[in-house]
């Protein structure tokens, strides 16, 4: 599950984000993209917003019926700066890595592919998975840091999980309410599946950090003084910084991911696959990946490997 980012998404340039230190709420629609024979709804990155602390990504695939010949089957492609983080609500998929990895993953468990320098992968239903398919996958920018460094995967089945008023909260990355989930993160962040029951529920949060939901099924309202709008699929809903708490309602039982960090240290680029911070590096990994080099390794599919043409940029005129 792993969609390219294009210029219908948000610029090719490193042009930072506007600060949001205050509390806000800014709901944008998400952009249907095509993943595979698949509908996602993109809701990061979009034109106004591209990161929310690390989080650079986010694609709610689904619901969808993966069926023999109309499954979710991308074939080996490359990343830079990144960790894919794949979350399911339903369904299955099988990852396999240019680490030699193949994990399948399954609802409630977490698959964390951290690029590094470089790194391809495959995400795969056909030949192996019939059924329904709804989930979210997210992208992690790697900081400065670690983000030449070695790769690695990471599978887990054993989550924090903890009970708040009407909701169960699973923490796959980062660290929410004192839970600190085992995964990997380079950075301060919060990577939470919220199940909502109907009600109230007041989340803490960490007012140093920015903070976003995106809900996958049901419906949400964010109260405060001023607004109080319902979220529901298909939407990124910004909250902004400099919140202590959120408070919850939902009418029917809900699904949502609360997304947060510390807002990222540099302004980043984005374009296909790779997250980096300048066109000219961006395009040195396109070259590399199109001219096969060591560098992305080999995954080891029976999906044929994803090319596609140069940057815009890159186009001499
Ligand atoms: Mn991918």
């Amino acid at each position: 599950m792993s969609g390219p980012v294009s210029t219908k998404d948000t610029s090719d340039t490193a042009v930072p984000d506007v600060p949001t230190p205050t509390p806000t709420l800014e709901i944008s629609d998400s952009r249907v993209a095509q993943v595979g024979h698949t509908m996602v709804r993109r809701a990061l990155p979009r034109r106004t917003r591209r990161t929310v602390g690390a989080w650079c990504f986010a694609d709610h695939l689904g619901p969808a019926a993966v069926t023999g010949d109309q499954g979710l089957d991308i074939g080996p492609h490359p990343h830079i700066g990144l960790q894919t983080v794949t979350w399911l609500i339903e369904g299955s998929l099988l990852h396999r890595d240019s680490l030699g990895y193949e994990q399948r993953v399954s609802p409630g468990q977490l698959n964390l592919m951290t690029s590094g320098g470089g790194i391809a992968h495959a995400e795969e239903t056909s030949g192996t998975y019939v059924g329904g398919l709804h989930g979210i996958q997210l992208w992690v920018a790697l900081p400065e840091r670690t983000r030449h460094a070695e790769g690695g995967f990471e599978h887990h089945e054993d989550l924090p999980k903890l009970e708040l008023d009407r909701a169960e909260v699973t923490v796959l990355t980062g660290e929410f309410a004192g839970q600190q989930s085992p995964a990997r993160a380079d950075t301060p962040l919060v990577g939470a599946d919220l199940a909502l029951r109907p009600g109230r529920t007041t989340l803490p949060l960490r007012a140093d950090c920015e903070h976003a939901l995106v809900v996958l099924d049901g419906a949400v309202s964010v109260g405060g003084d001023r607004q109080n709008s319902s979220i529901e699929p298909g939407a990124l809903a910004y909250l902004g910084s400099g919140r202590d708490e959120l408070g919850l309602e939902v009418r029917e039982p809900t699904r949502a991911m609360l997304l947060g960090g510390e807002p990222f240290e540099s302004p980043i680029v984005m374009w296909w696959n790779f997250v980096g911070r300048s066109r000219e590096e961006i395009s040195v990994a396109y070259k590399e990946w199109s001219a096969g080099t060591d560098r992305f390794g080999r995954v080891d599919s029976p999906l044929p490997r994803i090319d596609v043409g140069p940057p815009a940029w890159a186009v001499s005129g």
